[in-house]
Order: C-alpha cells, then sequence, then structure tokens
C-alpha cells in the first residue's frame, strides 16, 4: 500500500478526444507525494501535475476505485504518549486534535487512503508502536 495509482477517461479540451488520464498517489521517504497525467493521444497534449497534499477529486476517485484504508493497533492502552507525539508532528495537530485523532483511530473510524494510512503506521512503528494499514472490509 506504499502507492496506488488510478486512470480515467475524459475528452480533451482542445480536439475533443478521449484522454488518457491517471493519477498516482505514494509515499516518498516520510510524506506523501502525488502527480496526475493527462495524455491526448488525438493532438499530442500532455499535461503532468503534482504536489504533496492530494486534491480531493484524486482523493475522491482513489478511494472510490481502492477503497479506504484503516489504522489497525496493538499495544494499547500504556503506549499513548508516543502516539499522540506522532499524531501531532503529524499534519501540525494540536494536542486536543491528536486526542480525538487517536480515540476515531481506536473505535475504527479512521479511514484514508492506502499511501496516506501506510505512511502514518510507518511513523508510528518507528516510534515503536505496532502499527498497520489495513484494507477496509
Ligand atoms: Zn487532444
Amino acid at each position: 500500500m506504499t502507492f496506488a495509482t488510478i486512470s480515467w477517461s475524459a475528452a480533451c479540451d482542445a480536439c475533443g478526444a478521449a484522454l488518457h488520464c491517471s493519477g498516482t498517489q505514494a509515499v516518498v521517504g516520510d510524506r506523501l507525494r502525488w502527480d496526475e497525467e493527462h495524455l491526448c493521444p488525438g493532438c499530442g497534449t500532455t499535461v503532468l501535475v503534482c504536489g504533496d497534499t492530494l486534491p480531493d477529486h484524486l482523493r475522491t476517485r482513489m478511494l472510490a476505485e481502492h477503497g479506504a484504508a484503516r489504522l489497525a493497533l496493538s499495544d494499547l492502552p500504556d503506549r499513548r504518549l508516543p502516539i499522540l507525539r506522532v499524531l501531532r508532528n503529524d499534519g501540525g495537530r494540536t494536542l486536543p486534535e491528536a486526542r480525538a485523532l487517536l480515540e476515531l483511530i481506536l473505535g475504527g473510524g479512521h479511514h484514508g487512503t492506502g499511501p496516506e494510512i501506510e505512511l502514518l503506521a510507518r511513523k508510528l512503528r518507528a516510534v515503536g508502536v505496532a502499527a498497520e494499514a489495513v484494507r477496509q472490509p
């Protein structure tokens, strides 16, 4: 689950031919990257964009195509502090936000794309917390 790819088709703005569109989200080092590519077989138009925070339209497609992943934790509740520290550092959350997210995770209510959850699981494993990204059934 270190990367997820989707592909779809859309009409080319320039010539109307069917574009080949694809999007990828991946864990690269300790962060997330995404890219989106549009290739037109009709007029040769190529669009390539990339960034770190996945745009909503790609995220929605990715969740629809691959389903959501969730974070599975073990060895709780005696190891909450390192978990909270990781959750705070990840995205600059406040402590109350990190606590709320941990409750969500423990309740199985925190979902994301495979790479998003995989990155969080890696950060948690790096501080000695047994965490795993699992597919939603
Ligand atoms: Zn075209």
